[in-house]
C-alpha cells in the first residue's frame, strides 16, 4: 500500500516499540518519517532521525522545525514519546508526579504547539496521540500514570475541535498491555517476570498482550487520507480487555 506517498511524518518516541513500529509502518506506506527521540541513533534508514527531549520546550521547537525543513513540511504529527509510573497517590511524591505529567502531558502539548503551524500548510493534516486504556480504565496501582493518560483523552477531544475548522484531524489510540521494551523493562524488574507476564497476558481476552505492530496499524489508520471524516476519537487497541 502507498497511501501515505507525498505525506510527511513527525514520530515522537519513535525508536523503540509502538512508536518505531508506527514510524516503519508510516515509510513502507510511502510517508517520509522523521522519528524525534531521546535515542535517535538507534533509528535506522529509510527513516530520518533527530534528538528531542519533549520535556524541552527549545529542543521540540528545534527539532520540528528542521524535520519539517528537511522534509519541505508536515502532514501527521505521531505525539507518541511517553514514560510509565506506578503507584496509588500515597506511592508518588510531588516531584515524581510532575516529572510523568511534564513527558505524558506536556510534552505532547509542546510538539503539538510546534507542529500546528506547519500543519496549517497541509491538504491531509493529522494528529494522533497515543493514549492508553488507563485513561478510562480504573487500573489498580496506576494512579499517576492514568492521570496523565486520562488528560491526553481530554486534550484529543479538545483539540480536535479546536483545530477541525483548520482542517487538521486529532485522535488518539488507547492501547492495552502492548509487547514493547516498555513492558520488558517492567516485567525485568518484577520479582518473577515469568509469573507477572502471566498475570498480564491473563488479563487480556484474546490471551494474548497486544502487538506494536497492531497499535501501528491503528495509528496508521487515523493518520491516513482515508480517516478524513473521523477526528475526536479514541480507538481501542486492547484486546477486548476494556470490551469498548
Ligand atoms: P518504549 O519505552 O518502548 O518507547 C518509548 C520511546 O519514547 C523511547 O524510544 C524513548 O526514548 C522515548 N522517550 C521517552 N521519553 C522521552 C522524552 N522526554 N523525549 C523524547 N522521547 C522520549 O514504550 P512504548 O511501550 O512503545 O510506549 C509508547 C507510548 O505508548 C507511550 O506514550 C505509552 O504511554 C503508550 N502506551 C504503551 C503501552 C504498553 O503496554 N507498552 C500501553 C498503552 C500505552
Amino acid at each position: 500500500m502507498t497511501d501515505f506517498e507525498g505525506l510527511r511524518a513527525v514520530v515522537t518516541g519513535g525508536a523503540s516499540g509502538i512508536g518505531r513500529a508506527t514510524a516503519e509502518l508510516l515509510a513502507a506506506r510511502g510517508a517520509q518519517v522523521t522519528v524525534l527521540d531521546l535515542a535517535p541513533d538507534t533509528v535506522a534508514k529509510p527513516l530520518l532521525a533527530r534528538r528531542a527531549d519533549v520535556t524541552d520546550d527549545t529542543s521540540v521547537r528545534t527539532a520540528l522545525a528542521a524535520a519539517a525543513g528537511e522534509m519541505g513540511g508536515l502532514d501527521i504529527l505521531v505525539n507518541n514519546a511517553g514514560i510509565g509510573a506506578q503507584g496509588t497517590v500515597e506511592d508518588n511524591d510531588d516531584a515524581e508526579w510532575h516529572r510523568v505529567l511534564d513527558v505524558n502531558v506536556l510534552g505532547m502539548v509542546r510538539t503539538a504547539r510546534a507542529a500546528l503551524p506547519h500543519l496549517r500548510a497541509s491538504r491531509h493534516a493529522a494528529i494522533v496521540n497515543t493514549c492508553s486504556i488507563a485513561a478510562t480504565a480504573g487500573l489498580p496501582g496506576r494512579a499517576l500514570y492514568s492521570a496523565t493518560k486520562g488528560a491526553v483523552l481530554s486534550l484529543t477531544l479538545a483539540m480536535a475541535a479546536d483545530h477541525v475548522g483548520e482542517g487538521i484531524r486529532v485522535n488518539c489510540v488507547n492501547p492495552g498491555t502492548v509487547d514493547t521494551p516498555w513492558i520488558g523493562r517492567l516485567l525485568d524488574a518484577a520479582d518473577d517476570p515469568a509469573a507477572e507476564r502471566a498475570a498480564l497476558v491473563a488479563r487480556q481476552p484474546t490471551g494474548r498482550l497486544v502487538r506494536a505492530d497492531e497499535v501501528a496499524a491503528a495509528i496508521a489508520y487515523l493518520a491516513s487520507p482515508a480517516a478524513g471524516a473521523t477526528t475526536g476519537t479514541a480507538l481501542a487497541v486492547d484486546g477486548g480487555m476494556q470490551g469498548l
